[in-house]
């Protein structure tokens, strides 16, 4: 049980650390303005790559914190849909889900 804190604590940490190197990378120094109209436009399809994975990051660590929240209500282990005890196996692979394999449906969380 405190295994699995621990390595969603971890895993809120790296999202964090991603995170602001995200945040770094979109507000990089006024240089840029300077380039050439083909590099702007890589440098543009980059930021979209960017805002992309910042998103995914934002999601999966507001995921991350739920499951925490829970841990620490000591809910840890039940589905947030229907209260059905989340299969270990289940919460060994994914430490950050908050719902039942039936409930999840195809989607990992
Ligand atoms: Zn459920």
């Amino acid at each position: 049980m405190s295994d699995r804190k621990v390595v969603l604590e971890a895993l809120q940490q790296e999202l964090q650390e991603r995170l602001s190197r995200y945040h770094a990378h979109q507000h990089r120094e006024a240089g840029s303005l300077e380039k050439d109209f083909a590099e702007q436009a890589v440098q543009r399809q980059n930021d979209d790559v960017v805002d992309g994975l910042e998103a995914e990051a934002k999601q999966e660590l507001r995921q991350v914190q739920r499951a925490l929240e829970r841990l620490a209500e000591g809910e840890g282990d039940v589905c947030e849909n229907c209260g059905e005890e989340i299969n270990p196996a289940r919460l060994k692979v994914l430490p950050f889900s908050t719902r039942c394999v039936r409930c999840a449906g195809q989607s990992l969380n």
